[in-house]
């Protein structure tokens, strides 16, 4: 990719940048509009809900905006649930996740009465029925399956595979509704799986589904009601040139063809779907640096703000904000200033010539961005907008250096434990 446009939904990116400061995320509300919408589109017809992932990106007005839309909430702790609630999704339209919750966490959202526990171990669920009963409440779960399917995706984002920390094995499961009488504080009726993030593929979810489905219909057969069957999140999106994101339809229709003949209530838990390729991270750059061997452009962006390409060698198109014609073709390595050689976005990416100043924006930011940003180097979090039909609201002010070092304390209080 060369030259971006200089403007995005209307607004002007340096008129932005000039005003707000970079490094700044930039969301798109009607591409995240579009998205839900689609989805909801691609789902008519079926009794499903929309439970947004939230750790794709937390952002309160980003929750609001979905909620608006008609999404619940997919949470992984006590603090994704506090955002939620926060923005204002109903406690019945929350699912809890994760394969770590802790007791408080687990007594947390029984008090606010969340909509269900997707359930990943035995010692999770005895904790559920334990905490339950304590306040005399019977909890609604979902056992996340582990379906032992590749799902063809990056190593650290695959979480179907029988090596896997998530979910459990079908023959596990089957012992847990075998033994409901056991935890009458627990109303296990539902199944779920997530079998990895960024799938461009459906086929691993096909295969994952016909799985599902057969446990589903083998534990009704031995008397087992499921009510609710939540098929997880993982729909890729499109990063790069070249690749194709799933279509919203073939997906429901894969999930509709897997389930014929389920009359329950279905959920989808998609995050970056709906937020990634709304986003991106504008970012100026500090300078031009020529190495021996590598011509480096550095950013005033790095991976505190955005981990992904460090962490998982993530692709994102980078493109220089405004005309860049004329300009000559340079390939750069563009890292940021983190001392850190991961600290790295791209490595020799071709790109219009860039000077110090320009702006530059890494697309496909929407998701696992900002959420995954962290103050190292004691950089501060980055500023983040939504942009609209010519206008933008700040809907997170960037840190200041007090807010980053508040609750730290000089170390003259010394108490014994
Ligand atoms: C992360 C996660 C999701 C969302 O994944 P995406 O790839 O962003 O769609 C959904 N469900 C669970 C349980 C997750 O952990």
């Amino acid at each position: 990719m060369g030259g971006f446009p200089g403007s995005f939904e209307g607004v002007d990116l340096a008129a932005l940048a000039a005003r707000e400061g970079t490094p700044l995320y930039v969301y798109s509300a009607p591409a995240i509009r579009s998205r839900i919408r689609a989805l909801r589109g691609a789902l008519a017809g079926l009794d499903a809900g929309i439970r947004y992932a939230v750790k794709a990106n937390g952002n309160l007005a980003v929750l609001r905006l979905l909620a608006a839309e008609g999404a619940g909430a997919d949470i992984v702790s006590g603090g994704e649930l506090m955002r939620a609630l926060h923005a204002g999704i109903a406690p019945e339209a929350i699912v809890f996740s994760g394969v770590g919750k802790t007791d408080a966490e687990i007594d947390t959202a029984l008090a606010v009465g969340i909509g269900r526990f997707n359930i990943e171990s035995r010692a999770e669920l005895d904790a559920l029925q334990r905490l339950a009963a304590a306040r005399g409440t019977v909890a609604v779960a979902a056992v996340r399956i582990n379906p032992d399917v590749d799902a063809r995706t990056h190593a650290k984002i695959s979480t179907g595979k029988a090596e896997n920390k998530f979910g459990v094995p079908m023959d596990e499961a089957r012992a847990w509704f075998e033994a409901a009488a056991d935890r009458p504080n627990v109303r296990l009726d539902g199944l779920h799986m997530h079998i990895g993030s960024q799938l461009l593929s459906l086929d691993p979810v096909r295969e994952a589904l016909r799985r599902m489905a057969a446990f589903w219909r083998a534990l009704e057969a031995a008397g087992h009601a499921i009510t609710s069957i939540d098929v997880g999140g993982g729909l890729g999106v499109r990063y790069r040139d070249g690749e194709v994101a799933p279509d919203a339809n073939e997906y429901a229709d894969a999930i509709r063809e897997a389930l014929a003949g389920f009359t329950g209530r279905l959920l989808v838990e998609p995050g970056r779907w709906l937020v990634a390729e709304a986003g991106l991270l504008l970012t100026r750059v500090v300078l031009e640096k020529q190495g021996r061997e590598r011509r480096f452009l550095m950013l005033d962006a790095g991976m505190n703000d955005l981990l992904r390409p460090s962490l998982y060698d993530a692709w994102h198109d980078i493109v220089r904000v405004g005309d860049t014609a004329g300009r000559d073709r340079v390939a750069y390595d563009v890292v940021g200033p983190v001392c850190e050689t991961g600290d790295t976005f791209a490595r020799q990416r071709e790109m219009p010539r860039c000077a110090a100043g320009d702006l530059v924006a890494i697309l496909g930011a929407g998701a696992y961005g900002a959420s995954m940003a962290s103050t190292y180097n004691a950089r501060p979090l980055a500023a983040e907008v939504l942009v609209e039909e010519g206008r933008y609201a700040v809907i997170r002010q960037r840190q200041t250096f007090d807010a980053m070092i508040a609750g730290e304390r000089p170390a003259d209080d010394w108490r014994t434990a």
